[in-house]
């Protein structure tokens, strides 16, 4: 199995990225029922080519520009063997020491990379932390969750007669038209009503449009609670305006959470730290070391101000949990939905060891210069417009004139399997978003894909718009807002 990781790694420029499979596929390939007896594992392992892997979105291909990355590296890969060979569950501290304390210290050691303040590590003079979460909508969900419990204890402290579930059908939490839809997801679940704040000309969420929703709110008698800014959003990568969407909540007592996904992991860089302006003010923070840094999904750092506000939320503490430190060592069960966390930290220990911080900068740079030079292709040829400013390695592009046109284009590209990206909804604009992922990306391959790219726009454009307007199957209605796909 390792000869073969190895294999597939080293010739994933050879597969066809994207899949030529109708849905069903695998189950044509497959017995209906679990075999009687075992199988020699070479059966099983010759199934490997002949039933999976003509079904699999190549992520690690660098002709992989859809979504946002989500990087791997063999330091990476040797942690989770271990990881798996340990399989330790680190609820608690004694269920297994060495599982919190290299926890907290690589999220000690993340946070100061990307330049946190003090309060956010762990620390003897603060209550603030690192933990890390499954995935950015977990933590999202978790900070709405401690946010609404924070208020719904302070409201009750002023008005001990109203009834909780009065209080909590008065909730509102807030995020910006581009956010993810993990936010909506969170407010869903968290029984609270969601309002999207409307983005500038740059997509941004300003502190000014966000005063304006809460006193809007508040005279309605609702109590605004909680806000996510965006740091990257995943449409086009824009940036909230942190500095001022903190001050506003810092005034009003709301939560303000900063989900930073992708973007979070270029703040490894001096220069882009500009969008964590304001960052001393907010309440929580998450990103992905999962996407952009190299370490295998999943992998979210999140750090928060104040872990009691989550121990509230979540604290729950039957005799077989506790053990004779409690209360003394972190115990990781109160800073998360499940009990069981897996041991994490390891592979986040093991990359940033291997690289080091200059390692990591050197790759976020490359993946960047990458972008520009995607962009600067683009810009050259009339036929393109970029509807939104590049910012770090995501470029969004769109044929000049309808969406119809650039739909075709983002199928027929999609179809053909040797590149793959996805699009986006603009506030009505159809976008195609090309991202840098892979590390195995070279300047070469950007001019392949891109020669692609102008290949399947010829012929689009040689056919009759009438033709097009045919065979066109619409399955994307463009409205403005409700942002993501
Ligand atoms: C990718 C992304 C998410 C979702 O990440 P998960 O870890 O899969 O939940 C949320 N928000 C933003 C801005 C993202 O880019």
């Amino acid at each position: 199995m390792v000869d073969y990781i190895c294999s597939y790694l080293d010739s994933i420029r050879d597969r066809r990225v994207f899949p030529g499979v109708q849905p069903g596929f695998v189950h044509d390939r497959i017995p209906e029922n679990a075999p009687l007896d075992g199988e020699p594992w070479p059966d099983i392992f010759a199934d490997v080519e002949n039933v999976i892997m003509p079904g699999v979105t190549h992520w690690q291909s660098p002709r992989m520009h859809a979504y946002y990355p989500a990087l791997t590296s063999y330091p990476s890969m040797l942690a989770e063997m271990l990881t798996n060979a340990i399989n330790c569950l680190g609820f608690t501290w004694a269920s297994s020491p060495a599982c919190t304390e290299l926890e907290m210290i690589v999220t000690n050691w993340l946070g100061k990379m990307i330049g946190l303040p003090y309060h956010f590590l762990h620390n003897k003079e603060s209550d603030g932390g690192g933990v890390i979460q499954t995935t950015a909508s977990e933590s999202t969900l978790i900070s709405l969750l401690s946010g609404r419990n924070i208020t719904i204890q302070r409201y009750l402290k002023l008005h001990p007669d109203v009834p909780i579930h009065e209080i909590h059908s008065k909730l509102v939490a807030y995020c910006s038209d581009q956010a993810h839809s993990s936010v909506e997801k969170a407010a869903l679940i968290g029984l609270v009503i969601l309002r999207y704040v409307e983005s500038d000309a740059e997509y941004s969420m300003t502190g000014a449009k966000l005063l304006e929703a809460i006193t809007e709110d508040k005279k309605k008698g609702l109590i605004p609670f909680w806000v996510c800014a965006t740091l990257g959003t995943t449409g086009c990568c824009s940036f909230d305006d942190l500095e001022n969407v903190a001050q506003v909540c810092h005034k009003e007592q709301l939560w303000c959470h900063a989900d930073a996904a992708y973007a979070g992991c270029s703040f490894i860089c001096p220069e882009y730290r500009k969008w964590l302006k304001g960052v001393d003010l907010i309440d929580s923070i998450a990103l992905n070391p999962s996407k952009w840094l190299m370490v295998h999904f999943d992998c979210t750092v999140m750090w928060v101000r104040n872990s009691s506000a989550l121990h509230c939320a979540f604290n729950v503490s039957p005799l077989y949990l506790t053990h004779e430190f409690s209360g003394l060592a972190i115990d990781y069960m109160h800073w998360q939905i499940p009990l069981s966390k897996r041991f994490r930290s390891l592979k986040l220990w093991f990359v940033i060891r291997s690289y080091g911080v200059k390692g990591l900068q050197e790759h976020i740079k490359k993946g960047v210069k990458l972008a520009e030079k995607f962009e600067s292709l683009i810009k050259a040829d009339k036929r393109f417009e970029i509807p939104a400013k590049r910012h770090l390695g995501l470029v969004v592009f769109r044929l000049k004139g309808d969406n119809m046109t650039t739909e075709t284009l983002c199928k027929r590209i999609n179809s053909r399997g040797k590149i793959h990206c996805v699009p986006a909804n603009l506030n009505g604009k159809y976008v195609i978003r090309f991202c840098i992922t892979s590390q195995r990306t070279t300047e070469q391959d950007i001019e392949t894909d891109w020669k692609e790219i102008t290949d399947v726009t010829n012929n689009l454009l040689s056919e009759n718009s009438l033709d097009i307007a045919l065979q066109e199957h619409r399955e994307v209605t463009m409205k403005r807002r409700i942002g993501q796909y």
